[in-house]
């Protein structure tokens, strides 16, 4: 019987770990990949725009060669602070149920059911992409996840999406030789696009080395080509890749599954005491980036760090007899 399981080893996941080693609690964080799965498939030569104080956690200095971290630099620093703190987490180990039994909760894996007191559930989004939903997305050609720009050399792009990820691939592969096209709903390139990839992003599209079509949807992909919906009329292109870089979901699957509440507005914010993190279960806390819902942007690991020691704090002063 753990006092508290911890679903996800995400950056917050992990911060929520630490908060309950200061507590002396007898947890556990179950991870279904590897330890900062997110941030271990972001793409490769990624840099965070978060400076590196920012994103550090249990008081461990995240030490990196420019102001702003790399992924890889990332993974140094995450590894470091499991290890310096000892984290006791279980990899390759996704939940799969929970449920609750005389306040006790039930916690189903793809290897075994723990018992627990408290959970606290650490999901992220970056699992589960937006869908186009269009005839063709299913094909090979057809990635929602960027890694890095070699595969796409000498080749026709299509680059859908208009925010930070978008712009970034669009000008990383442009740099390296791919014919890009970029396809964006709106008007304009996404207001909230970092200041430093704005200026690139802009010039590219004005001097027309970057071809973008705006107010423009995808309507078909094929083989070879791709149609696209263009305020003046339909459009196809030779295509050889499409990356849908159309932004990521919490996995609301799952928390129906597992009986989270979700908000009726078009945020579809999981149900959550604002002051404790507490959702609509007893004893069930949500932290990170799942706390914003479907506004994704909203919530990142600087601006949701403070969310472990609100949850432990909580679950202490609730449970005087857990320690
Ligand atoms: C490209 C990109 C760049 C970003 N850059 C920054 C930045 O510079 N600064 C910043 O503050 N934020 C940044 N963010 C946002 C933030 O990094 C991520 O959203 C961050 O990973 C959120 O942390 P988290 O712990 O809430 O979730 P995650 O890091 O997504 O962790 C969730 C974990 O839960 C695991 N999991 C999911 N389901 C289950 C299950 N059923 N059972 C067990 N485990 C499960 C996942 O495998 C994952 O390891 C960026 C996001 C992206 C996509």
């Amino acid at each position: 019987m753990y006092d508290l399981i911890i679903v996800g080893a995400g950056p917050i996941g992990l911060n929520c770990a630490i908060e309950a080693e200061k507590a002396r609690l007898n947890y556990l964080v179950l991870e279904k990949g590897v330890l900062v799965n997110s941030l271990f498939h972001f793409p490769t030569n990624m840099t965070f725009f978060s400076t590196s104080n920012l994103l550090e956690i249990g008081g461990v200095p995240f030490i990196a060669h420019s102001e702003k971290p790399t992924r890889r630099e990332s993974l140094e620093y995450f590894r470091r602070v499991a290890q310096s703190w000892k984290l006791r987490i279980h990899y390759y180990e996704g939940v799969e149920g929970i449920t609750k039994t005389n306040g006790i909760f039930k916690v189903t894996t793809s290897k075994q059911v723990y018992e627990a007191r408290k959970i606290i559930v650490a999901t992220g989004f970056y699992d589960h992409y937006r869908p186009l939903n269009v005839p063709g997305e299913n094909l090979p050609k057809v990635k929602h996840y960027y890694d890095e720009p070699h595969p796409y050399v000498g080749q026709k792009l299509v680059v859908v999406g208009a925010a930070n990820s978008a712009c970034d691939v669009a000008l990383e592969t442009f740099y390296k030789g791919a014919e890009v096209t970029m396809v964006i709903r709106e008007p304009n390139i996404y207001e909230k696009v970092k200041y430093w990839i704005r200026p690139n992003i802009e010039n590219r599209i004005k001097e027309g080395s970057i071809k973008t079509f705006f107010n423009s949807t995808v309507k078909e992909i094929k083989e070879k080509e791709i149609i696209i919906q263009t305020p003046e009329g339909e459009k196809t292109l030779e295509n050889d890749f499409v990356l849908a870089m159309t932004g990521y979901l919490p996995n609301y699957d799952f928390f129906k599954k597992i009986g989270i509440e979700i908000g009726d507005d078009e945020n579809k914010i999981p149900v959550h005491d604002p002051e404790t993190f507490e959702s609509n279960i007893h004893g069930l806390y949500l932290a990170g980036v799942i706390v914003a819902g479907m506004q994704t942007s909203k919530l990142f690991i600087e601006n949701t760090r403070e969310h472990a020691a609100i949850i432990i704090g909580d679950i202490l002063k609730k449970n005087k007899v857990l320690r």
